[in-house]
């Protein structure tokens, strides 16, 4: 199609509005000051309309505040409008927010005179004196440290919005008092507020819980339990598909395949240090008996792959002719993540690294980790993911939780910033976010929602070579010790499947998509030619698939929008007889009648450059 000529008045980039910043809670000294006010507010809405509503906490949350209520009824939509109008006339009342500093004395004889039972136990957990009141006008007070805007006209009410209302126990306990939780959140501004709420209804059309479903790629069973999901057919193959690729990349760049089991004695985690340093995050023991059990003897399902493979390099006396020595494993491990903390495939209780671990000379780890960066961004470009920056993950020097010498962790680290100099890479420094046994390179992606997702990581590692005592025979005969990367670029085949469904919204770029092509026959007289050209592409190693429901035309094409089939080929009278397809994509929409000829060689092109059609 001829695109009209576009005068530069009317060119796009004037048009498209300007991007609205949302900083996090913690990130805004005033977005601080704006939502602990809100939260005031909310709640003396709520007592002036609710005059049984008792107070408990509302503190900020990094998108906006909530506060919990002892309340007899729950609270309804209609209540939250009437608490928003109530709000609102507060704020209009310009109420001075005045500080004042009391005894622990004073607290607790204004508590007992307004009798608010909570309060008198948020006052017990505050140690420091004096206790600090902070007043909206003259009729209503919190416990509060602040910061506070100095009085309530500084808020719009045109940037506060009042979410949504769930149950929550009182200190999180479920033997305690069942309270009533409002979410809401408040901005500088309605444009926030209005981005806010876009991102929020996109991040709900994304969810990769919901799209998985819809596309049929993953399950979830309570039998199964919490945190481990099942993959369906389609989602085999994505896992494949993925898989493969990798596998490809790394055999090209001499990475040797290896398999190890899912489950080894505690000891082998014991000599590298994960049982010490790591064990609450592991499954328990498996003890043959209580005997066992008493002295933490017994199998356990792998948290992790590293030990596994340096037994394997262990295995023989290593020449420095073998190194690097690349051993590469899609291995599955097993964390103990927490119950409250699993949702969909971004945390779960098993899940596939893409693990390699590269035994090398000390002389050959600067180049090692370069080609190890470089396969990363690699594997992140045919995935099309482009937002990403490097964190140098390294250690908190005042924390006890790593093991290893200063020294190796000094030359760890250095080894770490040269690459990331050298290859001029966007990167800033996370304290603190190394492993225990070494520092890393971390790849952090922010997805179309700004939302900050890890995905590939590199690890310099010269503990665990000590620890496992590992060698090889230097040029010079001596025996000399390793360095380990322990690198993945994926990191978890779960979390980067359930990132990819979030940041394609479901359309998978051509070389992933499940099913690739699918033909839509108007009627029964063409479905032995749609059949005969299904055989043909997928010869041609395209996976395609002939809809054979019957239905109309009309609907068939909505059910493949709605599976977001990324080429739909229409398929007539009209196209049987001239050996055609009516093709139309997800990604360009109506491509007209095209020779069979044709679309083969264009889908296999195309899926060869990793690109769509
Ligand atoms: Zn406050
Ligand atoms: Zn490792």
């Amino acid at each position: 199609m001829v695109q009209q000529q576009i005068s530069p008045k009317s060119s796009s980039q004037q048009e498209q509005p300007e991007k609205v910043y949302l900083p996090r809670t913690s990130e805004s000294e005033i977005l601080k000051k704006i939502r602990h006010t809100a939260s005031h507010v909310m709640a003396m809405a709520v007592q002036k309309l609710f005059p049984k509503a008792q107070v408990t906490i509302g503190p900020w949350i990094e998108n906006g505040f909530y506060y919990d209520f002892d309340n007899p009824e729950p609270f309804t939509d209609k209540d939250l409008k009437a608490i928003y109008k109530e709000m609102v006339k507060i704020i209009n009342r310009k109420l001075p927010v005045v500080r004042e500093e009391v005894s622990r004395e004073e607290a607790e004889r204004r508590i007992k005179e307004i009798k608010e039972p909570y309060k008198l136990e948020i006052l017990s957990d505050i140690k420091e004196e004096p206790i600090t009141i902070y007043h909206l006008g003259e009729q209503w007070w919190d416990l509060c440290g602040g910061p506070h805007v100095e009085n309530t006209g500084e808020l719009n009410p045109k940037a506060i919005d009042l979410e949504s209302v769930a149950g929550a126990y009182w200190r999180g306990d479920e033997t305690k008092a069942q309270l009533q939780r409002i979410y809401a959140t408040a901005w500088e501004t309605p444009e926030q507020l209005a981005e806010y709420k876009r991102r929020k209804e996109e991040a709900l059309r994304r969810d990769h819980r919901k799209l998985g479903k819809e596309l049929g790629l993953f399950i979830f069973s309570d039998l199964v339990g919490p945190g481990l999901p099942l993959w369906t057919p389609k989602g085999t193959l994505l896992r494949t598909l993925l898989e493969d690729f990798l596998k490809q990349e790394q055999l090209k760049r001499g990475y040797l395949p290896v398999v190890t089991p899912h489950i080894a004695r505690v000891d082998l985690f014991k000599v590298s240090g994960h049982w010490q340093k790591y064990k609450e995050d592991m499954f328990p023991i498996m003890a043959e008996d209580e005997e066992a059990a008493a002295h933490e003897q017994g199998f356990v399902l792998k948290p992790m792959n590293c030990p596994f493979h340096i037994q394997i390099y262990k295995s023989e006396l290593r020449s420095y002719r073998e190194l690097p020595m690349r051993l590469a494993e899609f291995g599955t491990v097993y964390r103990y993540e927490q119950s409250g903390e699993l949702g969909g495939l971004t945390r779960v209780r098993g899940f596939t690294v893409d693990d390699s671990h590269l035994f090398v000379t000390p002389e050959q780890l600067d180049s090692e980790f370069l080609n190890v960066v470089d396969l990363i961004l690699s594997v992140f470009g045919k995935l099309q993911l482009k937002n990403f920056k490097a964190r140098l993950s390294f250690r908190d020097p005042a924390s006890d939780k790593y093991i290893g010498s200063d020294e190796a962790w000094e030359k760890a680290q250095g080894a770490i910033r040269r690459a990331v100099e050298q290859l001029g890479m966007e990167h800033f420094e996370g304290i603190g976010e190394a492993a225990f046994y070494g520092p890393k390179l971390d790849f952090i992606f922010r997805d179309a929602l700004e939302r900050e997702w890890q995905l590939g990581t590199v690890q310099v590692d010269y503990n665990l070579p000590e620890r496992f005592d590992l060698e090889y025979v230097a040029e010079d005969g001596s025996r000399k010790r390793p360095v380990m990367i322990h690198r993945a670029p994926f990191g978890s085949l779960e979390r980067l499947i359930g990132i990819l469904i979030e940041e394609y919204a479901g359309d998978f770029p051509l070389w992933l998509a499940p099913v690739q092509a699918r033909l839509l026959p108007v009627g029964d007289a063409q479905l032995d030619y749609a059949k005969d050209v299904v055989a043909k592409m997928r010869d041609f190693g395209i996976r395609a698939e002939v809809d054979v429901s019957g239905d109309r035309l009309g609907k068939l094409i909505r059910n493949a929008e709605k599976e977001k089939i990324p080429v739909m080929a229409v398929v007539g009278a009209k196209e049987v007889e001239t050996n055609s397809l009516s093709i139309r994509t997800r990604t360009s929409g109506e491509l007209g009648t095209v020779p069979v000829s044709e679309v083969l060689d264009k889908m296999k092109q195309a899926i060869a450059n990793y690109d769509n059609l």
